[in-house]
């Protein structure tokens, strides 16, 4: 059922009478893919409820997933300001790209996670290499590359020290020590979480 839709008559399409459509992940907010829509897709997504598009390349009318199977499940249409351009909500039964990815845009398509702690500490970390702050610590670990490589040592000690000792709650206070000193040393070397998590999930 489509919750919402946008309203076809006042939509501006362009010279060719089409108009770009966004497709995101309706649960997780991912940004799926961009393709062109004239009103005659726009009517049977609403219709059917699957996504179909206008294929510039084929001169046709194209319902994603028609030979893939990896069908688009409309969830909201919803044009944008100046309605030129729209936005649509959708349940992906499968990859959304052709190349058999689930987005178009590879990982960074995934939504930015500043609500998990570790994201959040990303951008703030990113934010006060921009900002530079008076009297911020992580500034001067970002100024001085000995003093970031002491303290991964002196944090790597510690923290081995507190496993040898068995002793949990410091362990994971220096674990905490280890991961902010390790993602300030990887920012200043030109690195970044996305591209830490990236591996780890290419290793699963
Ligand atoms: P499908 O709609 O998934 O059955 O794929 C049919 C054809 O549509 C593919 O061979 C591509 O030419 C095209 N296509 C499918 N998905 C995309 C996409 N995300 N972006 C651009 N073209 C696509
Ligand atoms: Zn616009
Ligand atoms: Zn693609
Ligand atoms: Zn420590």
């Amino acid at each position: 059922r489509i919750a919402e839709s946008a309203d076809l008559d006042t939509l501006s399409f362009d010279d060719s009478g089409l108009i770009p459509v966004v497709a995101q992940g309706a649960d997780d907010g991912a940004v799926l893919m961009v393709a062109w829509a004239n009103r005659e897709a726009l009517e049977r997504t609403l219709d059917t409820g699957r996504m179909h598009f206008w294929s510039r390349s084929r001169q046709s009318l194209w319902m994603k997933g028609e030979t893939s199977g990896n069908v688009l499940t409309l969830v909201s249409l919803h044009a944008d300001c100046d309605e030129d351009t729209l936005l649509a909500r959708v349940q992906p039964a499968g990859p959304a790209c052709h190349t058999g990815e689930t987005s178009c845009f590879g990982a960074h398509s995934a939504p930015a996670r500043a609500d998990h702690p570790l994201h959040g500490v990303w951008n703030t970390l990113v934010e006060r290499a921009a900002e530079r702050p008076e009297g911020s610590y992580t500034v001067k670990l970002l100024d001085d590359p000995n003093l970031r490589v002491k303290k991964l040592g002196e944090e790597t000690a510690e923290l081995i020290q507190s496993l040898v000792q068995g002793d949990a709650p410091r362990a994971t206070e220096e674990v905490a020590d280890l991961w902010y000193h390790a993602l300030v040393a990887l920012l200043a070397t030109g690195g970044s979480l996305d591209g830490i998590l990236e591996e780890l999930q290419r290793r699963r």
